[in-house]
């Protein structure tokens, strides 16, 4: 069995009990070194399951809904060929579910049976979602500028809805507290739920004919996604299926964009800034939790971060939509980045774009 690991003291955790963090209050990672037999997934089914193997969880029977297994669809983008990796066809309409499926697994797993999350919207309705199928209770605490159509949705699961007033960092503080009682399924705290985003990288690898891209472009809030990644690449690398890790560009709102300017100023830590409104509601987080890891990652890759406007998001989320892409404003920053991205390196990259939330949502 795996165990949990500090990121600031490095004291271990039996994987047997739950915990989303150290006693220090630092931060948790997990020694699962994980790995998965690619000559036997011919038999298995089209899910983000098919690698089972990589994934720490301790129960026989998981919580899916045979999600996982998105198109990657080759399409252009400034007349370039790209790759669109499909991550907003979810169940519950958002790239989240990756990480909601295993993370509840392991609480169903645990025999708990009622959780807290916060979130600006997606991780709060993929956790809400997971729940419902495992009947487990929820709590979700959301800023109360949250779009409707995710509050709905919320509701809808048979979550409690929580609307806190004042900026993301109030509905965050709200959430800690309600976890001294109730188990944080945290999508920024708790490590199972970047061990489940590892599987977009398992696919994505897989549907290129065990390749790994040149570069792999996605938005970056908190950087779970970004996180889970890289955790997959590497674990891909170290099982010998790609030679080198793709490059991963972050992109990032220009109005909440402290890891950008971190990357900017080699710092290792992201940088306080002052926040304004973004449409991009679902990355912008001012103070990420595991901004060190983010920087460090992107560094260890080649990478960088990126910063687009309101403009250019507002602009890329229209040219989506008419490539028949209908995705939310926070994941048309994506493919805003990407184009940056494409003017500055050349024509035979293969480059793949995340595409992480659906535009019904917004
Ligand atoms: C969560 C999310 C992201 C990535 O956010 P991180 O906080 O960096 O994991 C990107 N787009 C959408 C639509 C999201 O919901
Ligand atoms: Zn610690």
């Amino acid at each position: 069995m795996p165990e949990f690991i500090c990121t600031t003291c490095h004291t271990a955790y039996p994987f047997a009990e739950p915990r989303w963090r150290c006693e220090c209050g630092g931060l948790l990672d997990i020694t699962h070194q994980g790995s998965f037999d690619h000559r036997k997934l011919q038999d298995r089914s089209f899910n983000m399951w098919r690698y089972r193997e990589a994934l720490p969880v301790s129960g026989e029977r998981v919580v899916s809904f045979d999600e996982g297994c998105t198109p990657l669809y080759e399409s252009t983008l400034s007349d370039r060929r790209v790759w669109f990796k499909l991550d907003y066809l979810f169940p519950s309409g958002s790239c989240k579910d990756r990480g909601g499926s295993l993370l509840i697994s392991q609480c169903k797993a645990w025999g708990i049976d009622h959780v807290v999350e916060d979130s600006s919207g997606n991780a709060g309705a993929a956790i809400a979602a997971y729940c419902a199928a495992a009947r487990i209770k929820c709590d979700i605490y959301v800023p109360a500028d949250t779009s409707s159509a995710k509050i709905t949705q919320i509701k809808n699961y048979g979550a409690r809805l929580i609307k806190v007033p004042g900026p993301r960092s109030e509905t965050a503080k709200a959430a800690r507290l309600a976890a001294e009682s109730l188990f944080y399924a945290s999508h920024v705290w708790h490590p199972l739920f970047i061990q489940g985003t590892k599987t977009m990288a398992f696919e994505i690898c897989e549907q290129l004919g065990w390749r790994a891209p040149d570069a792999l472009i996605l938005p970056v809030g908190n950087g779970t996604l970004l996180l889970g990644a890289y955790w997959g690449f590497c674990d891909l690398k170290r099982m010998a299926l790609i030679n080198n890790l793709p490059a991963l560009i972050g992109i990032q709102s220009a109005h909440c964009a402290p890891l950008s300017k971190a990357f900017a100023q080699h710092a290792d830590e992201p940088i306080e800034i002052e926040k304004k409104w973004t449409m991009a509601e679902g990355i912008a987080i001012a103070n990420p939790a595991r901004g060190q890891h983010i920087l460090a990652a992107v560094r260890k890759t080649g990478g960088t971060i990126l910063t687009v406007s309101e403009k250019e998001i507002a602009s890329s989320w229209m040219d989506m939509a008419q490539k028949g892409l209908y995705v939310e404003p926070t994941s048309a920053a994506g493919p805003a980045g990407a184009k940056k991205y494409l003017s500055m390196h050349d024509k035979d990259q293969t480059i793949v774009i995340l595409l992480t939330g659906h535009g019904l949502k917004k």
